[in-house]
């Protein structure tokens, strides 16, 4: 512990599930298929999935009883605003926003060649660190990721999952410069912080006070990312229309060629099926948002979006 660190409370969450070499939620999940499969449904098949369960609710009850130790930080009362307290932010406001961050980003630009386990510890060493200096508190807990989980199949258009129940995560697919904030956004639901807007939030807030080029750049191309697809929806419509839009704004911005391609990289062409594919999973998972006291997918961006833009002008 170094000096600056004494006095700052610790706590460590295990994430056993998280350190395991398979993934337990998926094997809940997929153990009564495969036992069917495999075994039929006997003695065997549900010994497997009682196995998966046990070591899975263990752990996740293990997790739980640290976590009861844990100091969250009140949205509301620190930043002045939060999932239900923010202020309305006007296109103009939103298209400003995106030719600072452009310059913002063509300045502090990288190629992104930190390698993931790295990249890992380094995010969440930023966002131990910065919580600890709102509450006091480090919230340890461990850096390890999966690159496979079968929620990627369900949520196509995730680009990571937590399991809020084993703080299980999984980074899905590669996005360059985008990552750190992936990262930085399930490791937040790892230390508790379930809701969308709030892993957003922290994600961006830790990274740009972390000081590193790297991290904060990743912090800077979310939110810009975010702005113009609002922008793209607001000018061009939902759906296609507003995809297509984004990819001529993401043209048209004066970026450096590498962002450019990372921008559009973020935001692939659809085949038909999977658009409708997830057109469905994205309204099942809105409505699942809803029912646990979020405003739904818009979270991710109009809120995030205007989270920030409350903290920077003084408050909703
Ligand atoms: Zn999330």
């Amino acid at each position: 512990m170094n000096r600056e660190e004494q006095g700052v409370e610790r706590i460590r969450i295990p994430n056993r599930v998280a350190n395991s070499p398979v993934a337990l939620p998926d094997i809940m999940m997929a153990a009564p298929f495969l036992s069917r499969l495999l075994l039929g449904a006997s003695a065997p098949g549900l010994a497997l999935q009682a196995a998966a369960f046990g070591a899975y609710a263990g752990s996740a009850a293990k997790d739980w009883i640290r976590r009861l130790g844990v100091r969250k930080i009140e949205f509301l009362a620190v930043y002045g605003a939060d999932v239900s307290h923010l202020p309305a932010m006007s296109l103009e406001a939103r298209r400003a926003e995106i030719a600072i961050f452009t310059r913002k980003l063509n300045d502090v630009y990288r190629p992104m060649q930190v390698p993931r386990p790295e990249l890992a510890e380094r995010v969440n060493e930023a966002l131990t660190r910065y919580i600890a200096g709102i509450t006091g508190q480090r919230v340890e807990t461990s850096d390890s990721i999966r690159s496979f989980m079968l929620a990627q199949f369900l949520f196509p258009f995730a680009l990571g999952g937590c399991d809020f129940i084993s703080g299980d995560v999984a980074i899905f697919r590669d996005t360059g410069i985008f990552e750190p904030h992936v990262i930085a956004h399930e490791f937040s639901h790892r230390k508790g912080y379930f809701k969308e807007l709030e892993a957003q939030a922290l994600a961006y807030l830790a990274l740009v006070a972390s000081d590193e080029p790297v991290l904060v750049q990743s912090a800077y191309s979310e939110r810009l990312h975010r702005q113009l697809r609002i922008v793209a929806r607001k000018e061009a419509g939902e759906g296609a229309a507003g995809e297509n839009h984004f990819h001529d704004l993401v043209d048209r911005a004066s970026l450096k060629p590498e962002l450019k391609w990372a921008f559009h990289a973020l935001v692939p062409h659809l085949s038909a099926v999977e658009r409708g594919m997830t057109v469905v999973m994205r309204r099942l998972y809105d409505e699942r948002m809803r029912l646990t006291g979020q405003n739904g997918l818009s979270d991710y961006d109009e809120g995030f979006t205007r989270f920030l833009y409350a903290v920077e002008n003084g408050a909703a």
